[in-house]
């Protein structure tokens, strides 16, 4: 209610007095910057501006005071009526990298404060210890006020001026200090979070993101006049250069974030070019900083940072447009930050008006950047984590392919081998010519059948079996013929000897054996008569000719403690010899030429 009633009783008095109009710009504070009066210092002192009639004096038509980059210095005159307040007041300039500020604060001719400001000056030096520059005013005084100001700056000449009861004033800063370090805090966990997102992923592109994040922190507090008043208080070089330093740091780390996250070295070679121009320039300029003066760097640096922002959304717009695959939370972050800070150096370079909006447009497009980086954080890592499943899901199927590949691969090798041992097999106990076993498969199943038969006590018999006069067809007929006639015996014996166990054998030449287990002489003799009967009975076709053959079969069968394959061998070779001395075609026992 207080503060109301200061307001529209310096509303009231000036509206009615021939000094400038001043507008209610806020309910705690009133712009003493609005309707104020400046003019061009010519040398002036105190006194001259004093006595310089009002056509001298051009009006501040605007709600803020700004005239951009300029080195000249100005007089600003601003007529109030102050009621009287036991609390005092606070005239506040809020803009605090002025270099040299001098105010005067008049009634009548009276000289009722002077002070001495400007960042050029110690921070120790200061009254109130404020990032901002403040006159009190006693509580004593009140009335008609002239406040004086003689300013100029190397940076941007704004100057806000506005008056405040003092614990209005406290009130205001406690929260504005809140809201700064709130800013201030937020940006330094995503600082954190991106360095413990790099070691935990280990991609550089974070900690680009870290350096680019602490420069505008770095940037944003010595902007505000923090730097100054918490870190640097003795520095007054630094405090000029930190500016120029933190600006160019933020735009180099941010030109090398961008061409990391999009990739532009793969992906587009004049963007990617655009960017190495824009780093080398942004280099030089940090060197040429330490060598020109504030003023001249600071429009060319602020030129220079716009358009390395404008050349960002360029290429963060052109990348969205060409479908690249980074977050839109990423490109919507990144374009805030940008934007604000474009609007920032319009404001700065006096393009577009001073006001809440643009003064903190780079504060609010950080905050924005902040909160969606959070956001792009957690989709990064998701994908992230989608790729490598993917990656690993791939890698699973080419490693079952693999398998499957490989166990066919063997499996068909294996069918091969075992194809190829059956044959080796085959081949190794199979006769070739005739088809049936050979003399090696004989002596096997004769060594087997034997030690079974010892075991059981059976008996086995042997037969022997030679083709009559076989010398004869060979030179008859020729070699091949005896071949069929070999073969057309051993087909005859197979096919009469089907008793399962019984074993077929080619001997060597024309001789063949049959082996019988379990069987006794007489059913020995029979079948022997039978396969002798078949050879006789069937004839051999060859070219034209029709071929007769008959066999001889020597007999042996033995059980017990005789039962040895060698004596079966012996004992049917000779009853076969006596079956050929016997005029052949026939069948002869063993045992009968023992006994
Ligand atoms: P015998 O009635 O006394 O048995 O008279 P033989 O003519 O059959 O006499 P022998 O058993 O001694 O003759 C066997 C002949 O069989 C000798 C050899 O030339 C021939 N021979 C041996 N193996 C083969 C073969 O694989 N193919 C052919 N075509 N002839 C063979
Ligand atoms: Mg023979
Ligand atoms: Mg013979």
């Amino acid at each position: 209610m207080k503060t109301l009633f200061v307001f529209l009783f310096c509303y009231a008095s000036i509206a009615h007095s021939a000094g400038p109009d001043l507008t209610l710009t806020h309910e705690k504070y009133v712009n003493l910057s609005a309707g104020s009066y400046y003019l061009l210092d010519n040398q002036f002192g105190i006194v001259d501006v004093m006595s310089l009639p009002n056509n001298h004096w051009q009006i501040n038509e605007t709600d803020n005071f700004n005239l951009g980059y300029t080195p000249e210095t100005y007089w600003v005159k601003v007529s109030f009526n102050l009621p009287r307040d036991t609390n005092g007041y606070f005239l506040e300039i809020a803009y605090p990298v002025l270099d040299s500020i001098k105010l005067y604060l008049m009634q009548g001719d009276e000289v009722l404060s002077y002070l001495k400001l400007g960042d050029k000056q110690h921070f120790e030096d200061r009254q109130i210890k404020h990032h901002n520059f403040i006159l009190p005013i006693d509580e004593n005084i009140q009335g008609a006020l002239t406040l004086y100001v003689r300013v100029n700056s190397t940076s941007a000449l704004q100057l806000p001026i506005r008056l405040w009861s003092q614990p209005s004033f406290y009130e205001s800063d406690q929260i504005a200090t809140l809201f700064l370090g709130i800013y201030f805090g937020l940006m330094s966990i995503m600082a954190i979070y991106n360095v413990l997102m790099y070691f935990s992923l280990k991609d550089t592109t974070f900690l680009y993101y870290v350096v680019y994040v602490s420069a505008i922190i770095a940037f944003y507090f010595s902007l505000s006049g923090l730097g100054f008043r918490y870190l640097w208080q003795g520095s007054l070089w630094w405090n000029d250069q930190s500016i120029l330093f933190f600006l160019l740091a933020a735009v180099l780390a941010g030109t090398s974030f961008i061409v990391k996250l999009l990739e532009l070295h793969k992906n587009s070679k004049i963007l990617y070019r655009g960017c190495l121009l824009l780093f080398a320039i942004g280099v030089c300029l940090l060197f040429a900083s330490m060598y020109f003066s504030y003023g001249t760097m600071i429009r060319v640096i602020i030129l220079y940072a716009s358009f390395a922002c404008l050349w960002g959304v360029i290429t963060r717009t052109i990348k969205l447009f060409e479908g690249t695959h980074f977050s839109t939370y990423y490109s919507l972050a990144w374009n805030a930050a940008l934007c604000g800070g474009i609007i920032l150096a319009a404001n700065k370079l006096n393009f577009i008006p001073n006001n809440w909006f643009t003064e903190h447009a780079l504060t609010i497009g950080t905050s924005i950047e902040v909160a969606c980086l959070s956001f792009a954080m957690a989709e990064r890592i998701n994908s992230e984590r989608k790729k490598r499943f993917i990656a690993q899901a791939k890698s699973m199927t080419e490693i079952r392919k693999a398998n499957m590949q490989l166990e066919a691969e063997v499996n068909n090798r294996t069918k091969e081998l075992q194809t190829a041992y059956d044959k080796l097999k085959h081949i190794s106990r199979i006769d070739e010519l005739t088809q049936v076993l050979n003399r090696r498969s004989l002596n096997d199943a004769l060594n087997t059948e034997c030690l079974r038969a010892k075991r059981f006590g059976h008996s086995v018999s042997l037969l022997m079996v030679d083709i009559d006069h076989f010398k004869k067809i060979n030179d008859t007929y020729g070699h091949q013929c005896g071949d069929k006639c070999i073969t057309h015996v051993a087909s005859v014996l197979r096919k009469t000897c089907t008793r399962a166990g019984d074993v077929v054998a080619r001997y060597g030449g024309e001789e063949f054996c049959i082996l019988l287990p379990e069987c006794n002489e007489g059913d020995a003799f029979d079948l022997a008569e039978l396969i002798r009967r078949h050879t006789e009975a069937s004839v051999v076709k060859f070219e034209d000719s029709i071929i007769k053959l008959t066999i001889s079969v020597g007999i042996a069968t033995k059980w017990g403690v005789d039962l040895e394959p060698h004596e079966l061998v012996k004992q049917s070779d000779m009853a076969l010899y006596f079956a050929k001395q016997h005029g052949r075609n026939q069948v002869s026992l063993g045992s009968v030429l023992d006994s």
